[in-house]
């Protein structure tokens, strides 16, 4: 059976709402998804039932609060396969994910003329955490090019490969040109020249399995908030032996063993890394959005989505002068476009006005706007709870500015 998006639709109480008199057409989706009633009511359930900070007291409540955040974890580790819930990291998303794997991983493994891979299409928050370490560690950055339809390829990473390559860090999927990166090439050519790779998962963990086992990278980050969980923590997954090769990125409470004035000694995986009261609400939430992700089911969940993306892309290929900014036959349920001369925020404004949600701008990759030479598109990006009738009435909205302008 398919997914009865009807009923999906229902679970979504935002989707019922009328913007500036209009349904809300919600396609933002790669900005952040909107929450199931499962998450929202188990985060109004934990702070009305069992609320307490988490590993410290030996109370009735603290000991179900700690309960109910180490089964999240479990959850995220069942949900990406990986080998022990230590090598789950809570962040407070992608972007904390990734600066931790910069700044702990450049400290211990990298000397100055080291050398890390990234690629064009990189969002911003797996660049200038780089750039960060550049200055403080001497490391230098290396840019895999984009190719004509907006692919990354192995021979052209490759080609970057020395032997001061350090680690190479790359988008699962393009959050701009919806691209499907060959990530397990690029992780079997990498580990052939014994280089980790780091998998930035943010687009990804939504739309297509992730098993981390399987895929053999090394590291692995990912946010809540885009995959019908809550805003405010994520996960880095990291290979136990190279997290325990890794120094802390934070200090403070839960990550120590012991702490003297001297000395202090610091906790076992994934504790070392989790400094201060971790988000055990948001935790619990993630765990909530991941199993109603696995309800519907990956498979069902990426089908459907593949049909929208198909159905989106035929429909706006039939405006005059429209650019899909982004054309490889691996993508993912986003696109980016530019109409005419029409300015992608007028563009957007008037489209909000009709109540179609869509995101304007550079979208948090200016080196690959400028790589493309154009200063950004509109993107509209679709979840499972979206629909071709949805698409219909952009397509319709988009003809009518057309008109306008
Ligand atoms: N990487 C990619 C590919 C993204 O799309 C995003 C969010 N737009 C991020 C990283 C950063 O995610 P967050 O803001 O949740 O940390």
């Amino acid at each position: 059976m398919e997914l009865n998006i009807g009923q999906i639709r229902r679970d979504f109480p935002i989707l019922t709402q009328k913007v500036f008199g209009k349904p809300l057409i919600y396609l933002d989706n790669a900005a952040t998804t909107q929450k199931p009633l499962s998450v929202i009511r188990k985060i109004e359930d934990i702070y009305s039932t069992i609320n307490a900070n988490v590993h410290r007291g030996i109370h009735h409540l603290s000991q179900l609060a700690t309960e109910s955040h180490e089964e999240a974890r479990k959850t995220v580790q069942r949900y990406i396969n990986a080998a022990s819930p230590g090598e789950i990291i809570f962040t407070s998303g992608t972007t904390d994910s990734i600066n931790l794997v910069a700044h702990s991983f450049c400290r211990s493994q990298c000397k100055p003329g080291d050398e890390i891979i990234i690629t064009t299409m990189e969002h911003h928050s797996n660049i200038v955490p780089w750039q960060i370490q550049r200055d403080i560690s001497g490391i230098e950055i290396k840019v895999a090019p984009l190719r004509e339809n907006g692919e990354i390829c192995l021979e052209d990473v490759e080609e970057l490969i020395s032997s001061k390559t350090r680690l190479i860090a790359i988008a699962h999927v393009s959050n701009v040109l919806g691209t499907i990166n060959p990530v397990a090439g690029i992780i079997q050519l990498a580990h052939d020249y014994n280089i980790p790779v780091l998998v930035d998962a943010a687009q990804s963990i939504q739309h297509l399995p992730v098993d981390v086992q399987a895929l053999d990278c090394d590291f692995l980050a990912f946010s809540a908030h885009k995959m019908y969980g809550p805003t405010g923590v994520g996960v880095l997954y990291g290979k136990e032996r190279l997290l325990e090769k890794m120094p802390p990125y934070r200090a403070g409470g839960e990550m120590i063993a012991h702490v003297s004035f001297e000395k202090t000694t610091f906790n076992e995986l994934p504790y070392k890394f989790e400094a201060g009261t971790p988000d055990y609400v948001g935790s619990a939430a993630l765990g909530k959005a991941i199993r109603y992700i696995e309800n519907l089911g990956l498979d069902k969940i990426h089908r459907y989505e593949d049909r929208l993306l198909q159905y989106a892309t035929d429909r706006l290929l039939q405006i005059e002068g429209i650019q899909i900014i982004g054309t490889s036959p691996h993508k993912s349920s986003v696109i980016s476009f530019l109409v005419g001369g029409i300015h992608p925020y007028d563009m957007g404004m008037l489209l909000d006005q009709l109540g179609i949600a869509l995101r304007t701008g550079h979208h948090c990759a200016q080196p690959l706007m400028d790589a493309l030479g154009i200063e950004g598109t509109l993107r509209a990006s679709f979840a499972f709870y979206n629909t071709e009738e949805e698409i219909d009435i952009l397509v319709e909205g988009i003809g009518k500015v057309v008109k306008m302008f």
